[in-house]
């Protein structure tokens, strides 16, 4: 069996405790992870703390931090399809789609290259003569990023990227479910030339890993991407360290269609925004709220779309969806589906583990109608397979209905109305809106969400700014003496 190790210190390691991880679709063991506990954590912020001061580090431009990261992608892009193997063996994601994901790492490592040397301070323009003022941005320091099993390279990118062009260092704590291919990702870390120390990456339970590193007083920022229960202990966790943190959470997504919409393109988008990667993404549009004249047609289209999925072993290209992650995320939305059903829902398709896939954690396509927003499988985030469809009669109460919910982190709107895609577009309280297209992503594009979605925003040119503070500079240019000096100046 694999065994997989730490990477601390531009080292790789074993940890004291080691645990199996499971292959997805067939439920048994295939590889060997490392589990971190306190002393791991420990000796990795201690690295990246002495890296952050480092010459080695601390003393390159921004453009040769740049030109590292470059190389990251590129190597990124150069080990594609080791790493998408791995990934998809580990979590059961599709080879299909977790190739095509590692495509935009690469991209992604590449756009943040790019930004190290475009962060750019400020000169003021100060109300004293005899003065100069400038604004200097600095790296913020040791960085905690954590991430969850559904997309690790892909969330690891939008932390370490801005994080190493801003010149912070970093412990990347990798989710205990799926973390083979960051652990592999660690060797395009050495490959790529970054100084010991400056990237580490470690795997292990919340509890103890997650919490002594986001708790750790070496560390100024905490970079988390999970579920809205953890990031309240992770918040708890920062009331230590006083690190600035960003939260990128959970969703329930709504999608809203309107009549004039082209239902037969409409239904391709809806199933990439439910069914791909097994549901299991933070933007899953899992509430589907139809204007009531096309209801019935889309959701024939949806069900006879959803029946022909092929689902089977995430390695074969051929295969559409593959097995949920864990087996507890399977009994999870069992649960919900149990419970939505004795609240009155309507299961229309789907709704169990689909025949002739009794290993692994398999379930089907589903399709649910249910009355309102109160039913379980419309008001929690099930992060699976599951689409609950709604009908509504105007475009006011599709906007009530859509934005009726803790969540806020994406929403699509499907009208052929350009005035219409405006002014839904407007009243949305998600941070993303998608018009006449779903789930797409670019490195120069923010991402984050409302409410109980997150807090900050991960991507885009602004992100790299999170991980930088400014050092304000008073210049004096008088060679008089100080004037009185009882009085503030
Ligand atoms: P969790 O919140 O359970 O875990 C996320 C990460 O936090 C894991 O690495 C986990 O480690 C770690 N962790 C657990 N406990 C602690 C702790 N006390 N202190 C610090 N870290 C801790 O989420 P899931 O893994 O279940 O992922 C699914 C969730 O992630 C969903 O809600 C989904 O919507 C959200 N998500 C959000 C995205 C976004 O960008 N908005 C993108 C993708 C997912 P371990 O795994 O070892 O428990």
């Amino acid at each position: 069996m694999p065994r997989f190790q730490l990477y601390i210190d531009g080292a790789f390691v074993d940890a004291a405790e080691a645990f199996e991880s499971l292959d997805p679709a067939t439920g048994t063991a295939w590889a060997l992870m490392p589990a971190a506990g306190e002393a791991e954590i420990n000796r990795a912020v201690e690295a990246a703390d002495r890296a952050f001061h480092d010459p080695a580090w601390a003393g390159l431009t921004a453009t040769q931090r740049g030109k590292l990261l470059m190389k990251l992608g590129d190597l990124v892009a150069q080990h594609a399809g080791r790493l998408a193997e791995l990934e998809t063996r580990d979590t059961g994601k599709i080879i299909r789609e977790t190739r095509a994901q590692i495509g935009y790492v690469a991209d992604y490592y590449r756009y943040f290259g790019g930004l190290a040397d475009k962060i750019e301070g400020a000169h003021l323009p100060i109300d004293k003569p005899d003065m100069e003022v400038f604004l200097r941005r600095e790296p913020i320091g040791v960085v905690a990023a954590i991430v969850p099993w559904n997309s690790q390279l892909f969330l690891s990118a939008v932390k370490l990227g801005p994080a190493l062009a801003a010149g912070c260092t970093v412990v990347l704590k990798a989710s205990e479910d799926g973390p083979a291919p960051l652990l592999e990702f660690a060797r395009l870390i050495d490959a790529a030339g970054f100084p010991k120390g400056v990237v580490n990456i470690v795997t292990g339970f919340g509890e103890p890993a997650g919490r002594a590193l986001t708790s750790h007083p070496k560390v100024a920022r905490v970079a988390f991407t999970g579920g809205p229960a953890t990031a309240r202990q992770v918040v708890r966790n920062t009331a230590e360290n006083l690190a600035h943190v960003t939260l990128e959470l959970g969703g329930k997504s709504p999608v809203l269609v309107f009549a004039d919409a082209d239902l037969d393109s409409v239904s391709n988008a809806i199933i990439a925004g439910i069914f791909a990667a097994t549901g299991q993404s933070c933007v899953a549009g899992s509430r589907l709220y139809v204007e009531r004249p096309a209801h019935d047609r889309l959701v024939a289209i949806l069900a006879s779309k959803a029946a022909k999925i092929r689902i089977g072993d995430p390695q074969d290209e051929a295969t559409e969806m593959g097995p949920l992650a864990t087996a507890r995320q399977r009994a999870h939305i069992e649960d919900n589906l149990a419970r939505s059903v004795a609240a009155g829902a309507r299961v229309m398709c789907g709704g169990g583990r689909p025949v002739g896939r009794e290993a692994g954690w398999f379930f089907a396509p589903t399709i649910v109608s249910a009355a309102d927003n109160t039913v379980p499988c419309v008001a929690e985030e099930l992060f699976g397979p599951v689409l609950s469809v709604l009908s509504f009669d105007s475009e006011e109460e599709a906007i009530a209905l859509a934005n009726d919910t803790r969540f806020g982190l994406a929403s699509g709107v499907f009208t052929t109305s350009l005035t219409r895609a405006h002014r839904v577009t407007r009243r949305l309280r998600a941070g993303i809106v998608w018009v006449n297209t779903y789930r797409a992503v670019s490195p120069i594009v923010p991402f984050g969400g409302y409410g109980q979605s997150g807090l900050g925003r991960e991507g885009g040119s602004e992100s790299v700014r999170d991980y930088t503070r400014t050092k304000s500079v008073w210049i004096r240019t008088s060679d008089d003496p100080v004037p009185d000096p009882f009085v503030m100046r």
